[in-house]
């Protein structure tokens, strides 16, 4: 460990489980149906209860992976090198876990993982805090699991950004749920990219094109869950957009607060503190090479902004952390630069402190 690095918490990063997890874990009459994953030369391919849910080219994954990836002792060697000290992580195949229809698997697949996320993850380390998973089929499902590994120790539960139709987060079917969470002061960390296709488009330009697409869902989780109440309802419940950038925030909230006054005839149900108000108390962002993140923070008066690594994915900063790091925070004063790299984290998530060298 050098003291050379910028030092950093991750509000963004993920295991990679391994490809037996669920066959392991969960019982034999749900064998055949619960998560897996198949290469062949060309592809990894994850199906759920039978289903392909995401194809992806070796040549994404393999040369890609960090050491680490797997294994817990490991990933603690490469985020020392890269100057990592906390991570919140999210799955990775068990992203796909979201909206399993059949509700004994869902609720078996998701136990399943986080179990193995206690053990595995939080209990080998203590500087990485997993986000936990509920089934959200029925709400009292939810509730059980919300409970059960908030006892276990869990600090955030994960939520898909897109959700079916007639499931949005501003629905009344979600209000225990929101009631639970805050109570139990479990941050609701929800990931773009999860809970719906991410290919939407396949014209020219589709991998920007479907890039982007994965941002909106995030954006539209905060426009739900504001317009409907449930931040005014739940001042204390703190929510988590990882991986979207955080220069949007300003923009939403500015578009929000026009809706709330220029639309007020319209509006239910009321609001007791503008929309801008709640957003910036409660909804935090996590952002990995977004230059105008920064801004956002310094320029903007948004503050509750995190630095994420993304680790280990394609989209992140593994074997180049430090460079982004500099480009991103060498013009930005210390203080600001702790609080997105470092305090931001540490108001969400509780970790051991790094021993400082000598
Ligand atoms: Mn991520």
């Amino acid at each position: 460990m050098t003291d050379d690095l910028i030092w950093v918490n991750s509000g963004d990063s993920h295991v990679l489980e391994p490809d037996s997890l669920w066959i392991d874990r969960l019982p034999a009459a749900l064998a055949d149906r619960c998560p897996r994953v198949e290469r062949d030369d060309k592809y990894e391919t994850i199906f759920v209860d039978g289903q392909r849910m995401l194809r992806l080219l070796n040549a994404f994954t393999e040369p890609t992976r960090p050491p680490g990836a797997y294994e817990m002792s490991k990933r603690l060697i490469d985020m020392d090198a890269e100057g990592v000290w906390g991570q919140l992580v999210f799955p990775s195949r068990g992203l796909w876990l979201c909206g399993i229809a059949d509700r004994e698997l869902e609720v078996a697949s998701i136990r399943a993982y986080n179990d193995w996320a206690a053990e595995e993850v939080m209990e080998s380390t203590g500087r990485i805090v997993p986000a936990g998973m509920v089934p959200v089929g029925d709400i009292n499902d939810a509730l059980a699991e919300l409970a059960r590994i908030k006892g276990m120790g869990f600090q955030a539960v994960f939520l898909a950004t897109s959700v079916p139709a007639g499931m949005e987060y501003g629905l009344d079917r979600w209000e225990p749920l929101w009631a639970a969470a805050e109570e139990a002061g479990l941050v609701l960390a929800f990931h773009i990219g999860t809970g719906d296709s991410p290919v939407v488009y396949r014209g020219p330009g589709a991998a920007i094109v479907n890039y982007w697409e994965t941002c909106v869902p995030g954006q539209r989780v905060v426009t739900q869950l504001v317009a409907s109440g449930v931040l005014d309802r739940h001042p204390n419940l703190r929510i988590l957009i990882a991986e979207g950038g955080a220069s949007w925030v300003p923009a939403l909230a500015d578009r929000l607060d026009e809706a709330y006054r220029q639309h007020g005839v319209y509006v239910q149900p009321k609001l007791s503190e503008l929309p801008s108000v709640q957003i910036y108390r409660q909804v935090f962002t996590s952002f990995q090479h977004d230059v105008s993140a920064v801004p956002a923070f310094t320029a903007m008066g948004y503050k509750n902004v995190m630095w994420g690594d993304d680790y280990p994915h394609l989209e992140g900063t593994y074997g180049h952390t430090q460079k982004t790091l500099h480009e991103l925070f060498d013009g930005a004063t210390p203080d600001d630069t702790r609080s997105i790299t470092i305090d931001n984290f540490e108001k969400l998530f509780s970790i051991p402190a790094r021993p400082r060298a000598n």
